[in-house]
This record gives C-alpha cells, sequence and structure tokens, in this order.
C-alpha cells in the first residue's frame, strides 16, 4: 500500500512484540519488528519509519543507548521514539538530550486506548509531514513548468519582434525597422559627429516587368534582388531594408558621401550582374536600379527626414537621366521657420 506509514517496534521478546502488533493492529500502518537495538538500526537504514516503538530493557544494547545511536545518524536522528518501560522511575532519563515533541513515553503493561492514542499523535505529524513533502513536490514542479513556460515565451517574443522588423516577401528590414533604425543612428550621429549616409534605391521600369512577365515573377524579382543588395553590406551597422513596393533604403553610419557613392555603385552593379532579363527595359534589356545617396553629419538644424528627401531627390535625378545610375544628392539645411517633423 502506497500511502502506509512504516511503524518500528523493537523489544527483545517476541511475544512482547507480538502484544504490541496486535494491539496496533491497522491497515494504515507497516509494521516493522526488531528483537535487539542492533536490529532496529539496520531497519532504519532499510525504511523510513513514521515512529519507533523502543523497549527500555534489552541485554546488549538497551533502548536509551539505541536512541543515541540513533542520534547520531542524519537518517534516523529525527525519527520519533516512544520509549517502552517497565518502570517509572527511569521516567527523567528518558527526556534526556531529545526534542520533547519527538519523544514520548509508555509503561508496560500497556494499556491499549493510551498506546494508540500516542502513537496516533505522531501518525498525524508523519501525515502532515507527508502531506507538505508532496505539496513542496507539487510546487516545484509547478515552479520548473512556470520557468520553462517563461523561456518559451520569451523565445517566442523575440521571434515575433524579429518578424515584425522583417519584411514578409523579401526577408530583409522591412520599412518600420527601417524608420527605427533611421533614428537611433541619427541620435548616435548627433553624439559621435560622425556622417551619416543613406541611400535609396529604385528597379527600373517595374511596372512593365509586372505587366509582361506576371505578378509571381515581379516578387521573385524582388527576393533575388533583395539577397544580392545584402551581399553587398560587411559592416555590422550598416541596414538595408525593403522601404516599399520596388524600392530599397540602406542606412551606412559613419560613411561619408564619397564612401556612399561607392557603396550604391557596387549595389546598382550587383544586380546588373544577375543578369535577369527584361524585355520591356529597352535600353537595358534586363533588371536594373536607380540610387540616390545623401550623407550629413546629424546637427540640430537638419532632420533626418532632410536625408531621406536629398536622396528622394537624387534618386529622382538617376531617373530622369537615363537610369542604371547613382546620383548623389545636397542635404538642403531648412529655414529655421520650418516647424520640426513629427517623426523626428
Ligand atoms: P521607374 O523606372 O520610373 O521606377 O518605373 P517603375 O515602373 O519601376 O515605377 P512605378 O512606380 O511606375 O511602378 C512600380 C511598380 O512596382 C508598381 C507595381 O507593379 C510594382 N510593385 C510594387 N510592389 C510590388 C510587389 O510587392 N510585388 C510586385 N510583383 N510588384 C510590385
Ligand atoms: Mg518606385
Ligand atoms: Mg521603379
Amino acid at each position: 500500500m502506497p500511502d502506509q506509514l512504516n511503524i518500528l517496534i523493537v523489544d527483545d521478546r517476541p511475544e512482547n512484540l507480538l502484544t504490541l502488533e496486535v494491539l496496533l493492529d491497522n491497515p494504515e500502518l507497516n509494521i516493522v519488528k526488531a528483537e535487539s537495538g542492533n536490529e532496529a538500526l539496520g531497519c532504519m537504514l532499510e525504511y523510513d519509519f513514521a515512529l519507533v516503538l523502543l523497549d527500555v530493557q534489552m541485554p546488549e544494547m538497551d533502548g536509551f543507548e539505541t536512541a543515541e545511536l540513533m542520534r547520531s545518524t542524519r537518517k534516523t536522528r529525527h525519527i520519533p521514539i516512544i520509549f517502552v518501560t517497565a518502570s517509572h522511575t527511569e521516567k527523567h532519563y528518558i527526556f534526556k538530550g531529545y526534542d520533547a515533541g519527538a519523544v514520548d513515553y509508555l509503561f508496560k503493561p500497556l494499556e491499549p486506548s493510551v498506546l494508540n492514542s500516542k502513537v496516533e499523535v505522531f501518525l498525524e505529524l508523519q501525515r502532515q509531514k507527508n502531506q507538505l513533502q508532496a505539496k513542496t513536490r507539487e510546487l516545484d514542479a509547478k515552479i520548473r513548468e512556470l520557468k520553462e513556460a517563461q523561456a518559451q515565451l520569451k523565445e517566442r517574443n523575440e521571434q515575433l519582434k524579429l518578424l515584425s522588423s522583417l519584411d514578409g516577401l523579401t526577408h530583409i528590414h522591412n520599412r518600420r525597422r527601417f524608420d527605427e533604425a533611421l533614428q537611433s543612428e541619427w541620435k548616435r550621429g548627433m553624439r559621435s559627429r560622425e556622417t551619416l549616409c543613406l541611400i535609396m534605391l529604385d528597379v527600373d521600369y517595374f511596372k512593365a516587368y509586372n505587366d509582361h512577365y506576371g505578378h509571381p515573377a515581379g516578387d521573385f524579382c524582388l527576393q533575388r534582388i533583395a539577397k544580392a543588395l545584402s551581399s553587398v553590406f560587411k559592416r555590422p551597422m550598416d541596414i538595408v531594408a525593403r522601404y516599399g513596393g520596388e524600392e530599397f533604403c540602406a542606412i551606412l553610419p559613419g560613411t561619408d558621401i564619397k564612401g556612399g557613392a561607392k557603396v550604391a555603385e557596387n549595389l546598382r552593379r550587383v544586380v546588373e550582374q544577375l543578369d535577369m532579363a527584361h524585355v520591356e527595359s529597352a535600353e537595358f534589356g534586363r533588371i536594373t536600379v536607380s540610387l540616390g545617396i545623401s550623407a550629413i553629419v546629424p546637427c540640430v538644424e537638419t532632420y533626418s527626414t532632410d536625408l531621406l528627401k536629398a536622396a528622394d531627390k537624387a534618386l529622382y535625378r538617376a531617373k530622369s537621366l537615363g537610369r542604371n545610375r547613382c546620383e548623389v544628392g545636397q542635404v538642403l539645411k531648412p529655414s529655421l521657420s520650418t516647424p520640426k517633423p513629427q517623426v523626428q
């Protein structure tokens, strides 16, 4: 029975053990018998006892010696003991050195009702202890579960955060991430006084590409372009994002206009080298891109939107000058009367 409580009865006389066993008869109990102190100590290593009924007068090792030895071992130290003695005069020894709550005594001849009520007190203590241990185990398991759930939640949140900053089609950064990065790099540039460079890129004649090859082919084309563009950036702080439709944008912190123009030319070339046929592009016959570059040391007189406007203007110029080219723009400082844009 799993819920049975183990109880050890120790007496050198088998007939006494038998009497005790009969008196204690209770299906809730697993009664283990020992005929000497030594045998009792051996049993204690094997079982976890809720209570030991210990005869005081025994040859070789008496009940007190057995109890002393029990006290010296961790496993047996806290097992409650009820000494069983024939002598009332030994009473004062019984409590010597023990916690009063864990020790009691009974006198021979045993009175069944006294025996059972005393035993019941200790058994109840053991039941409560077992319940407490079970609750502690339950709580530990719950805590472990909670910790696991917490770790999973953290991982999911990180995945969600990543997903919310990625573009669904091309899997590079999206417009949201781009706006955040531009703001933080603008502030960083203000502190470090380093030039911040921005590149805007637009696919040439892309409407015609869609019309001719179909929308799915257009999507695939954008995916290939995004991958090719990403391969150009080597610095960890550089960010390339899909700005919207067939437009891409890159932020290059700590990069001046000359450096930005080089990167832009590499971007232009890498797309050209994809060599994706575009029969509707009369001049080039393949997919090409136009790029606008702008750069400035961020300061209080200018806004990040001025950097964007300058790159956009340069891109427009690249388009009007024949496409498949890079143009550098100049950031115009707005007059001080211009209201500060919301994005700042
Ligand atoms: P330009 O050389 O002046 O840039 O001309 P364009 O045709 O590329 O520019 P326009 O702005 O007239 O058209 C952009 C087209 O890009 C419109 C739309 O068909 C296409 N486009 C925008 N987003 C997507 C997309 O997610 N998937 C596909 N397949 N096409 C897109
Ligand atoms: Mg466009
Ligand atoms: Mg276009």
